[in-house]
């Protein structure tokens, strides 16, 4: 389908303070999305969206919410999912995966290889992602490029084919050597990076005549990469073997059109998606799409709850009926929104790799399939391993009921796991989060929106294994290991650290522990 051919839907994935706001911004700036870098992202002293909920990001400084970004580049529709960027939301990082057809990893030149960058890296390997690098930051003071490659290869396996090359060391940005046409890009700089820097382009001959040795330099080691094999390599990209490399300086807009292009011409397009039942559902197929992410409480004002989809096939056209596939009744569409930025805007068409918002989507859940005409259900997406648990209680039992519902809604949402056990009972049931942040949005949403002020006791367990309900018996005797049953129906052995959970493994061969990452 030729609307979905045009499409390229990306995540940034990069530890916090990477630049991935910035980069956000720039590449939108080129797409002439927005007039001003900044308009994007509400970070404190830029435009303010506020709402109660917003309270704690603001105060926090930090990204929450995701949000879509839609924006024309030439013939090419640019979606750009956001993740947020606070390490401890990583679960709603991990969905946001789920929908896309390819990654940015982005690093900060002078710190290389960072934890949260390693985290995310490993689920679009799970995900089988492909991924384009580009090395942020190069107008800093930073590592050597060549020593960042070899980084990238030794750490995590990738083969790292740079698109371009830096002209200058780090700190020194001169320009970009085009590694393809052996062209130099000129850095030109902007007052603050505020407008789409202008692109000045040079023959060899006139770079090195202006750059002198700089220029000399990067060329002997471009050819240096050539000679060890570290070419475009289309096929290898895109089969998660290798990685092409851009450098930027994503606050003065430089190298910005470069990954945009490079999305355009290397990235994957939408393709057929696999089905539940081993099938595959093609672009051309009657609309169908899967809720990838739920959120509610994202506006007090209108306490809604909106399900993010991504359309797999067909086109979508708002006040469509379609079906909801694990209930069989129909949604309707009439309020589907784009996200922009925080502003939303209402969605009248969506084609292959977009992502719709569907509000007052109450009956819908992570994984969900809607469709029309062709019934179609696709795989479960992945939830990840917890490491972070905590009993959460209802300071005044007589509101028990409004309790009870909150912490449905957040298990709903993915917000937080929900586990329970006999031991503990009702009351207190145990939730589990990729990091402990997530504890206080559940706290703040059970008093905020459901009016019930709870008390959090965090428990000391960190691993979490799947195993069988009739493991109770043997780990209830057990001192540094629990069993609980998460509300899924799967059972989870809980260890106080991965040595207590290798002690009981190796004493109780019988018992089933597995891993929880990358299932579901
Ligand atoms: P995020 O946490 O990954 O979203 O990072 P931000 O985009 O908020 O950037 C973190 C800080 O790095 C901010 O102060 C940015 O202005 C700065 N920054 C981002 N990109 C660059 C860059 O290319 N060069 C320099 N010198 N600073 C940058």
């Amino acid at each position: 389908m030729a609307e979905g051919s045009r499409r390229r839907t990306f995540a940034v994935i990069s530890h916090p303070d990477a630049g991935k706001s910035t980069l956000t911004e720039a590449l939108a700036l080129h797409a002439a999305v927005i007039s001003e870098a900044g308009a994007v992202h509400g970070k404190a002293g830029r435009r303010g969206t506020v709402s109660d909920w917003m309270e704690m990001e603001r105060n926090r400084g930090i990204s929450i919410t995701s949000s879509v970004l839609q924006f024309g580049y030439g013939d090419a529709v640019i979606n750009l999912l956001d993740t947020p960027g606070h390490a401890d939301f990583s679960e709603d990082t991990y969905r946001v995966l789920a929908a896309v057809d390819s990654a940015v990893m982005l690093l900060d030149a002078a710190k290389g290889l960072e934890p949260q960058t390693l985290k995310l890296f490993e689920v679009c390997r799970a995900g089988r992602v492909p991924i384009i690098t580009v090395i942020n930051k190069w107008d800093r003071p930073g590592k050597e490029a060549l020593e960042l490659l070899d980084e990238i290869e030794r750490t995590i396996g990738l083969h790292c084919t740079p698109l371009n090359w830096p002209v200058g060391i780090a700190g020194d940005f001169r320009g970009l050597l085009d590694r393809r046409t052996g062209e130099y890009v000129r850095f030109t700089r902007t007052a603050g990076g505020a407008k789409a820097a202008p692109q000045e382009v040079l023959k060899p001959v006139d770079a090195e005549e202006r750059e002198g040795d700089a220029w000399v330099t990067a060329v002997e080691e471009s050819e240096l990469l050539s000679a060890s094999d570290a070419d475009l390599d289309l096929e290898a990209y895109l089969a998660e073997q290798a990685t092409p490399v851009l450098f930027s300086s994503a606050v003065q807009n430089f190298g910005v059109r470069q990954l945009l292009d490079a999305l355009v011409e290397l990235a994957p397009a939408p393709a057929a998606k696999p089905t539940a039942d081993g099938g595959e559902r093609p672009l051309d197929a009657p609309f169908s799409a899967y809720v990838f992410k739920v959120q509610a409480g994202m506006d007090q004002a209108h306490r809604d709850k909106v399900a993010y989809a991504r359309v797999v096939s067909g086109v979508f056209e708002r006040g469509m009926v379609v079906t909801h596939e694990p209930t069989g009744k129909p949604f309707h569409t009439k309020y589907a929104q784009a996200m922009f930025g925080r502003e939303r805007t209402t969605v009248e068409t969506a084609y292959p790799g977009d992502v719709i918002g569907l509000v007052n989507a109450n009956a819908l859940r992570v994984g969900d399939a809607l469709y029309v005409d062709e019934p179609v259900r696709f795989p479960s997406i992945p939830s990840f391993a917890p490491e972070h648990f905590s009993v959460i209680r209802a300071k005044d039992t007589g509101r028990y009921k409004q309790f009870r519902r909150g912490i449905e809604q957040l298990d709903q949402e993915g917000v937080v796991q929900v586990l329970r056990s006999e031991l503990r009972g009702d009351q207190a049931p145990v939730l589990a989060a990729v990091g402990p942040m997530q504890f206080e949005v559940a706290a703040y949403r059970m008093e905020h929106e459901f009016g019930a002020v709870v008390s959090m006791e965090p428990l000391e367990y960190s691993l979490a294994m799947r195993t069988t309900p009739d493991a109770a018996d043997k780990l209830t005797r057990l001192p540094g290991a629990e069993l609980m049953v998460r509300s899924d129906g799967q059972a989870l052995a809980l260890f106080v650290n991965r040595w207590r959970y290798t002690t009981v493994k190796r004493e109780n061969p019988d018992l089933l522990l597995e891993p929880l990452v990358g299932s579901s």
